[in-house]
């Protein structure tokens, strides 16, 4: 018979710690493997044109405006009112005012200007895409925390906040970066704001039924 070892308090407060520093590891080890996958982007939705079906709009953009940030402006009729409509299907996150609105309105379009964005709206599309929809005439038709489907009207082309004329300030962000747009699945050619450049594209931001 070996005589038992005495009770030794240093050992079990040694033991309880590293039993502790074991559990804390683990924890974060355990976190990071639901966390690192939820960062990493999806795949790119199929962005489409934040306009109505069919109609040819001019993207462009300008020094000082900021890369990849595109401005909508229609080729026919007149820009104020037109429907802006979701890009793809995806849950509103903001839906509000950004910055000041200004006084910049169909009656008034030389009025003062805002401040920022003006009526805007922000939808996150799921695996960290987002696109945002800047400068609308009125409050938004939809409300944060609601689902929208590809081509849902968000609200209508107008001149809120810091704008010149009335257009659609368009972007799609991975992440917290912006990136170039893409629509269709091809991408716009907007990346830089180095110097004016325009493109004019369609909008296949069609019901199902009409493709
Ligand atoms: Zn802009």
């Amino acid at each position: 018979m070996t005589a038992e070892r005495p009770y030794d308090p240093r050992a079990r407060r040694r033991a309880v710690r590293v039993a502790w520093i074991v559990g804390v590891l683990g924890a974060l080890v355990a976190a990071a493997v639901v966390v690192v996958p939820l960062l990493r982007p999806g795949p790119r939705p199929v962005f489409q044109l934040p306009v109505a079906c069919g109609e040819t709009w001019r993207l462009s953009t300008y020094p000082g405006h900021d890369d990849y940030d595109v401005d909508l402006f229609p080729t026919t009729g007149e820009a104020w009112g037109r429907p802006v409509l979701a890009s793809a299907d995806g849950t509103v996150t903001v839906a509000g005012i950004n910055g000041s609105l200004g006084g910049r309105t169909p009656q008034d379009p030389d009025g003062p200007r805002g401040r920022g964005g003006g009526y805007w709206v922000k939808i996150d599309h799921g695996g960290r895409w987002e696109t945002q929809y800047l400068h609308l005439l009125e409050p938004p038709s939809v409300r944060a925390g609601q689902r929208v489907a590809r081509g849902d009207h968000l609200g209508r082309v107008g001149s809120t906040g810091n704008s010149g004329a009335p257009h659609l300030h368009y972007e799609q962000r991975r992440g917290w970066e912006k990136v170039e747009t893409h629509f269709d699945g091809v991408p716009s050619g907007i990346t830089s704001d180095d110097r004016e450049y325009t493109v004019r594209l369609t909008s296949a931001n069609c019901p199902p039924n009409r493709p």
